[in-house]
């Protein structure tokens, strides 16, 4: 399997999860991943559900996430979900190329949905020149999230390091699409078989999307959940998730309906294509990651 890129049809729309590249999260420049992941897990449970995951809890000293996007072709629109996270580290930036080996100009692309303001979601709205990535694109976004990030003083509850980074980011990547951008305040469809959800606690106005076709039903749950632990302890949140009793609503919303709705879902930071299904189990869920070849 490439590792980069990933076909599949929701009913028929056809889709592509389209990797931006990796990131590597390990000290010093992020707290281990365990406390990173999962800040407010009690350490005794927290140890034996990463045993269960074969994970060493004193080994496991780096998390390498995948930054996934998506490509929804519906007939009439070509759709991208998030822009990846440009210049952000060594490996990543690689959508547009991962798109242009698939064919894909990025003139092509009419409408692109920013799931919310972090780095890796939006960084890859600009080119290093400055220009905007998708000239022909119309861009949404939740009006909470682009009023967060381009209000004089964002109140952005991380150390000084990570608070700059992202806001430089926001500074450089979201003024640009001001003129042809959509703001939404309410759950509605953006187009014809994509459905905004309101899905706020990681940032203020994070969003989810539902993609439906024939009767099929694709669950963009970017954000909402970092890890497939996340799915079995949706009460761990992250450290950079802004109100985490919202995460915790948020996620329990989603995860009920996507177990309910045996909905596939996507979910931005997983092992790629990120893509799997919600089981339910007793009280709680369970990921389950759909099978690839190779
Ligand atoms: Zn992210």
């Amino acid at each position: 399997m490439n590792a980069e890129i990933y076909h599949f049809k929701v009913g028929t729309f056809k889709c592509m999860a389209v990797s931006d590249g990796t990131h590597t999260y390990t000290p010093p420049t992020f707290p281990p991943p365990a406390t990173f992941l999962f800040a407010n897990a009690p350490k005794e449970r927290l140890e034996q559900v990463l045993r269960e995951h074969s994970l060493q809890p004193e080994q496991w000293i780096e998390w390498i996430s995948p930054y996934i996007c998506v490509v929804v072709d519906t007939g009439k629109h070509r759709v991208l979900v998030d822009t990846g996270a440009g210049a952000l580290a060594p490996n990543t930036g690689r959508l547009l190329q991962n798109l242009q080996a698939e064919g894909i100009a990025p003139g092509d692309i009419d409408t692109v949905i920013l799931t919310h303001g972090h780095p890796d979601h939006i960084g890859g709205n600009t080119v290093s020149e400055g220009g905007l990535a998708f000239p022909n694109a119309r861009f949404v976004m939740w009006k909470d999230e682009w009023d967060f990030w381009t209000s004089e003083e964002a109140e952005v509850k991380l150390d000084e390091h990570a608070k700059e980074l992202l806001l430089m980011f926001a500074g450089k990547n979201l003024p640009p699409i001001q003129g042809s951008l959509d703001l939404i305040d309410h759950e509605r469809e953006i187009l014809p078989g994509i459905q905004a959800i309101a899905a706020p606690g990681h940032t203020p106005g994070h969003m989810a999307l539902a993609i439906s076709s024939g009767g099929e039903q694709l669950l963009c749950i970017s954000d909402a959940v970092l890890h497939p632990i996340h799915v079995e302890q949706p009460e761990w949140c992250a450290a950079v998730d802004f109100a985490p009793d919202q995460v915790v609503a948020t996620r329990r919303r989603l995860l009920n309906r996507a177990a309910a709705e045996k909905a596939l879902v996507l979910a931005f930071h997983f092992p790629f294509p990120g893509l799997g299904y919600v089981i339910q189990k007793g009280e709680g869920w369970q990921w389950q990651s759909i099978e690839t070849e190779g």
